[in-house]
């Protein structure tokens, strides 16, 4: 176990980050280690850096402060990366290589031995925030940053549903509720709320979808001329992969989108024994056993090709 404040003793200067894309898990478990050290050590510089989270997060206290141009100059004396390796890091990566001192904090089955000098990577961990929980003072926390950890938490398990959920995750969540946030609106305000536009894209998702393998592989796609026609960005497909999921017999659901011409972001989920971290380490991504993603090149068709061999020979 890592016990965050010995490690960052001493330290003037802290950088936090997490991956690119940042979800909750990565949001909450980023603001939570930044509202904690802020308080446990006032005197050090401590920021947090991520590209910019979707505003469902701005509930979490000092979402405002996240620095999203990472204008970090110097050497920081500690640089904590979580939810992610470093290669995942975006522009932070830059910061992560000039760290005097480096931590990683993960729960991605893919990140096997962590990128830090200090790590403390438990796959088997509902999520990062879970993790973050074990590193913290106990008399330290209070209701901000338990709502960061629960709100980690609740991303990553789809309300504590998945199989990632464990006894000890439920522990976790029912001392962090203890603290008394408002968490029914939480789960309301980020986890299930759907922005017009969020809902008519799922839609054209849901309608355009192509089952296969016996109905037992899901996939549908939005190319950039959809995006553009809804003025959608990647924060407003979130949920469309899990949706296609709950489709009745379905083991495996796939969804893409377009980044670049021939360039598919592919998320995939699962739901009793296909291994997609496997099949998207396959091409460079990566992820966990019923949730993976990862980013390829070809056309809708060559992507499906691809994806399909790997995930055959699992069914
Ligand atoms: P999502 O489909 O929601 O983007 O991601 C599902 C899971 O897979 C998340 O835990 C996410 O961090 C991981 N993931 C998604 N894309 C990639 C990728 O390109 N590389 C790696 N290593 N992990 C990914
Ligand atoms: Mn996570």
């Amino acid at each position: 176990m890592l016990h965050l404040r010995k490690e960052c003793e001493g330290a003037k200067s802290i950088v936090i980050s997490g991956h690119i894309r940042p979800d909750g898990d990565c949001v909450g478990s980023c603001m939570a280690v930044y509202l904690y050290l802020k308080k446990i050590m006032p005197e050090a510089d401590v920021r947090v850096c991520l590209e910019q989270p979707p505003e469902i997060f701005s509930c979490i206290k000092d979402f405002d402060k996240i620095d999203t141009e990472f204008q970090i100059d110097g050497e920081p004396d500690v640089f904590i990366a979580l939810d992610c390796e470093k290669t995942r890091l975006g522009e932070a990566e830059a910061v992560f290589d000039r760290a005097k001192k480096t931590i990683n904090i993960d729960h991605h089955i893919s990140n096997v031995k962590g990128c830090g000098e200090v790590n403390y990577v438990v796959p088997e961990a509902s999520s990062a925030s879970e993790l973050v929980f074990d590193v913290l003072e106990e008399e330290e926390m209070d209701m901000e940053i338990a709502k960061a950890i629960y709100i980690g938490m609740i991303h990553d398990t789809g309300i504590f549903q998945y199989s990632n959920t464990s006894p000890k995750t439920l522990q976790i969540a029912a001392k962090l509720i203890g603290y008394g946030f408002d968490f029914p609106a939480l789960i309301d305000e980020t986890f299930y709320e759907k922005t017009y536009v969020q809902n008519q894209i799922l839609g054209r998702a849901l309608l355009e979808s192509i089952v296969f393998m016996d109905g037992k592989c899901i996939v549908s796609y939005v190319d950039r001329k959809t995006m553009d026609f809804y003025h959608a960005t990647s924060k407003d497909l979130d949920g469309v992969v899990s949706q296609l999921r709950l489709t009745k017999g379905v083991e495996c659901a796939i969804f893409m989108y377009e980044i670049d011409t021939l360039q598919y972001k592919v998320s995939m989920r699962s739901c009793k024994y296909v291994d997609v971290s496997k099949v998207a380490s396959q091409f460079g991504g990566g992820g966990h056993k019923r949730a993976a993603g990862c980013t390829m090149n070809g056309t809708f068709h060559d992507v499906i090709n691809n994806l399909s061999r790997y995930i055959e020979e699992q069914m």
